[in-house]
């Protein structure tokens, strides 16, 4: 089977907004893996597009390179998450050729055309506009703002190409120099590693419309038809005071912050706790409560590996049905909690129920070895499905952020007693060189203070 997920634009660590998108979507792809489908998995980087040339302008970073340097940290937080890399991450800037194909195709069909070097879709000729979030070209007149790009045949059209500006990257196209508008990537990138008519494509909510409406018009357009995607999923917000956690309102926490406090796989505990189309709230409260949550499991899992070690398997014949019992049930309540729409919160009541149960057995004396194994091998299998390891629990990293927080401590007081004795070389190094690893030192009347970058 097949899935294309929009991944992140490359301009930033990601925020756990884009984590839960992430996870979620890694959780349903381990899900079909388990169930014995081979996934082929698709999350581009879009590494192009307004707001990397603005963050690359004020970092004075070239773009492009700023881009690849957030596609590489992308890669570190991911794994912290027990992200399962994609089959394929394509990059945009590695596709000019297949998406300047697209739109010629396109403007052969009369459903793109040039304005002074850009390129548009024309939306009111693709007779399905609007399908996939139910709104009606009527609507979306009404709706757009007044100040509409004249040179734009219908209000709603979209970008396919853009005329370059001076000193922005830029692309040779028919229609001279240039970059591609932000949809137009996934239709190419999706197509050429998947094919038409591909399962489940996937991304947050916010992308429902326009980007994915856009994607599925000019797709379908291209293709005459075809279907692109079978089912679209989408997952629901990241919130933080019930609003969207998002890079543009600056109301995030990046998950590289996150991880100094907490282990990785606390932080995906905490986001599939909920099912995926429910809204989630974001707070140190909910992620100390996940973290208190999967260390029940893991202590049950702990607890009856030292259980199984005490016990002599050749002298303890005796299987106890009771545990062989509840593994089954927790496996079966599983199991149809996820095919229930992927429902992992429901999906951790059966995993809760399973180490409640064997905690109890684990207690008792005498316990036979074989019906303990068999529920112990249940809790770790399913817990691998969500993708925790469990018979592993990561390194608590409160102490690590403890660890952190006292040597930025030392390095801080450093610094400070070399401004003390005029050393501004040394006291510029430590700055400096913090800042090269994306740590930012800040002076205030009360003394220096220090941040990951955001
Ligand atoms: P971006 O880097 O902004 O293009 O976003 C990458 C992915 O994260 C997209 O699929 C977004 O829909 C998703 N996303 C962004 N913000 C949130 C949020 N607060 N909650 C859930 N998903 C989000
Ligand atoms: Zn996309």
């Amino acid at each position: 089977m097949s899935m294309y997920v929009c991944g992140p634009t490359t301009y930033n660590y990601f925020h756990a907004g884009n984590a839960r998108m992430f996870v979620v979507f890694d959780m349903i792809r381990r899900y079909f893996m388990h169930k014995g489908y081979d996934v082929r998995y698709v999350q581009n980087f879009t590494d192009i597009d307004d707001k990397i040339i603005q963050r690359g302008n004020t970092e004075g970073m070239e773009p492009l390179a700023l881009g690849q340097k957030y596609i590489e940290e992308y890669f570190k937080d991911a794994k912290a998450l027990n992200i399962l890399p994609a089959t394929v991450h394509p990059k945009a800037t590695e596709h000019i050729p297949e998406m300047i194909e697209i739109i010629q195709g396109l403007m052969k069909s009369g459903l793109a055309y040039e304005v002074e070097g850009d390129v548009y879709f024309a939306v009111d000729h693709f007779p399905n506009y609007g399908k996939l979030s139910g709104r009606t070209l009527d609507d979306m007149k009404a709706g757009a703002r007044v100040e509409v790009d004249e040179r734009k045949h219908f209000p709603m059209d979209f970008a396919l190409w853009k005329n370059a500006k001076p000193g922005e990257p830029a692309w040779e196209s028919p229609w001279g120099q240039g970059r591609p508008g932000w949809h137009i990537e996934c239709t190419a990138m999706s197509l050429k590693y998947l094919g038409a008519g591909f399962d489940i494509h996937g991304g947050g909510g916010d992308l429902v419309f326009p980007h994915h409406e856009n994607e599925i018009a000019q797709t379908e357009g291209y293709l005459k038809g075809e279907t692109f995607a079978r089912y679209w999923m989408h997952n629901a917000f990241l919130t933080i005071n019930q609003e969207k956690m998002s890079k543009s309102m600056g109301n995030f926490f990046t998950t590289r912050e996150l991880l100094v406090n907490y282990p990785g796989e606390v932080i995906r505990f905490y986001l599939l706790g909920t099912h995926y189309r429910s809204p989630l709230d974001f707070s140190d409260e909910n992620l100390v409560m996940a973290q208190k949550g999967l260390e029940r499991l893991q202590t049950s899992i702990r607890l009856s590996q030292q259980a199984l070690e005490r016990l002599d398997s050749s002298k303890n014949e005796r299987i106890q049905v009771e545990l062989v019992q509840a593994a089954k049930e927790a496996r079966e309540a599983f199991e149809k909690a996820m095919d229930d729409d992927f429902n992992s919160a429901l999906a951790y009541a059966a995993l809760f129920e399973l180490a409640k149960t064997m905690n109890g057995y684990v207690q008792e004396n005498p316990v036979y070895s074989k019906g303990l194994a068999e529920a112990q091998k249940t809790l770790v299998e399913l817990g691998e499905v969500l993708g925790f390891d469990l018979l592993h629990p990561a390194q608590v990293s409160i102490e690590k952020g403890e660890i952190l927080a006292q040597v930025m401590e030392v390095v801080l007081e450093i610094r400070a007693r070399s401004r003390q004795k005029k050393d501004w070389e040394m006291a510029d190094f430590i700055r400096d060189a913090l800042k090269e690893k994306d740590i930012i030192i800040e002076d205030t009347p009360q003394g220096a203070r220090w941040q990951i970058k955001k």
